[in-house]
C-alpha cells in the first residue's frame, strides 16, 4: 500500500462514505515523504503515538458523506496496519537510529574540568551531565 488515495478508499470500504472523506487523514500521515523519499519516512507518524497526534489534529471523529461518525484513531490504525501490517511505537523506530556524536548534545562538549568546583552549585548539572554520558558512551560501544 502507497499512495494516501489506496488508504482512503480502503477506508470508504471499511467504514463506509467516500475515499475523499478521509483523504487528509491519510494524507498527513504521509506527508512526510516529502522530505524523506524512502519508507523511512514512516518513523515519523507511522506509529502509536502519530495515531493518538492524528487525533488531536483531525479531531475524536470525522463525519463521513453517509453521516456517520469514524474514530480517527480508527483510520490511523488502519493507514499504519496496511503500510507496515502491524502498529509499532516510536521506540521501535527510534531505537533503529545509529548514535552519532552531535546527537550528544553541547552538554557534553563541556569537559568536567570546566564544570564548577563548587559542586552544590552546579551539582544537578553535573549529575545529568554523568548520568547522560555513560548513556552515550554506552550507545556509542562499537559504532565508532
Ligand atoms: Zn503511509
Amino acid at each position: 500500500m502507497a499512495h494516501p488515495l489506496k488508504h482512503a478508499q480502503g477506508s470508504a470500504k471499511k467504514f463506509g462514505g467516500q475515499a475523499e472523506d478521509y483523504l487528509a487523514v491519510h494524507k498527513w500521515f504521509d506527508e512526510s515523504k516529502a522530505f524523506f523519499a524512502d519508507f523511512r519516512h514512516r518513523a515519523l507518524r507511522h506509529h502509536a503515538e502519530g495515531i493518538f497526534l492524528s487525533e488531536r489534529i483531525f479531531g475524536v471523529t470525522i463525519t463521513n458523506s453517509d453521516g456517520n461518525q469514524v474514530p480517527v484513531r480508527y483510520i490511523g490504525e488502519q493507514h499504519v496496519k496496511e503500510d507496515l501490517g502491524r502498529i509499532p511505537t516510536a521506540q521501535d523506530w527510534l531505537s533503529q537510529i545509529k548514535p552519532q556524536r552531535w546527537m550528544y548534545g553541547q552538554r557534553l562538549a563541556i569537559e568536567r574540568s570546566r564544570l564548577p568546583s563548587d559542586v552544590s552549585k552546579g551539582q544537578s548539572e553535573y549529575k545529568e551531565f554523568i548520568d547522560c554520558k555513560g548513556r552515550c558512551d554506552a550507545a556509542f560501544q562499537g559504532n565508532e
